[in-house]
């Protein structure tokens, strides 16, 4: 078996993470979740008012700031899951707020804060041996990834399940809100002008709406060994 590395890429809640943290685990590679990156960016803009209510960044600022954003992702021995800290601060919860999402977007669309998040990603798969679920991973961190894997279902399926993902959480919302939620940032994922969401010509569709968590990672593991063997 080579070390390969795992790209997986696709539309806002149609369980990126569900598949590459299963595979990740089974296979015993390193589990990266790009979006909390974005997540967390967008969090800091929130806790220094970089973001008016009108949804518009103080992009001088936040570039003068961005060094000081430190992230992280440190096991929790609690959950057996890793957890994301923002500068020290374990803000896994956070992140995935309502709040958070309708302008995690925004913030995504920026350069210079692509620019430099893609450097983390790069450097954390340097070695390989890595699962990273996000929008632009096989199309623009790794575009030699041995393996991508292209995930979409419908809109509806989506907020569905972000809707009872939130409901556990106690963060109950709406789910008309989090329908307009998950709409709002395929478009403006799709529609950005750096490295917007599309899938790589190479990558492997794969369309779990009618899927059961236990089919989709019998899928994913059959071709990551297909993609392995030496
Ligand atoms: O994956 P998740 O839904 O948590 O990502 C949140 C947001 O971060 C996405 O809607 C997208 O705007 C942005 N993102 C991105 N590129 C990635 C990962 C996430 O633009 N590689």
């Amino acid at each position: 078996m080579k070390k390969i590395t795992v790209a997986v890429d696709g539309y806002s809640s149609c369980g990126k993470s569900t598949v590459a943290k299963a595979l990740a685990k089974q296979v015993g590679y390193v589990y990266v979740d790009s979006g909390a990156m974005y997540r967390c960016v967008t969090l800091y803009c929130q806790q220094k008012n970089l973001i008016s209510a009108e949804g518009v960044v103080e992009e001088v600022k936040l570039k003068s700031l961005l060094p000081q954003i430190k992230i992280e992702f440190v096991n929790n021995a609690e959950t057996g899951k890793a957890d994301t800290y923002l500068n020290g601060e374990n803000v896994e919860s956070e992140i995935r707020s309502l709040k958070v999402s309708n302008h995690v977007s925004i913030v995504a669309a920026i350069p210079f804060v692509r620019e430099a998040l893609v450097g983390m990603q790069q450097a954390m798969g340097k070695a390989k041996g890595v699962v990273m679920d996000g929008r632009d991973i096989g199309t623009t961190v790794f575009p030699d990834a041995e393996l991508k894997l292209f995930m979409t279902a419908s809109a509806e399926i989506r907020a569905q399940r972000r809707y009872l993902e939130l409901k556990e959480k106690g963060q109950e919302e709406p789910f008309e809100a989090i329908l307009e939620n998950v709409k709002q940032r395929d478009y403006l994922d799709e529609h950005r002008e750096v490295s917007p969401l599309r899938k790589a010509e190479d990558a492997i569709v794969l369309d779990n709406g009618e899927l059961t968590p236990e089919q989709q990672n019998e899928i994913v593991l059959k071709l990551f060994m297909e993609k392995a063997e030496d």
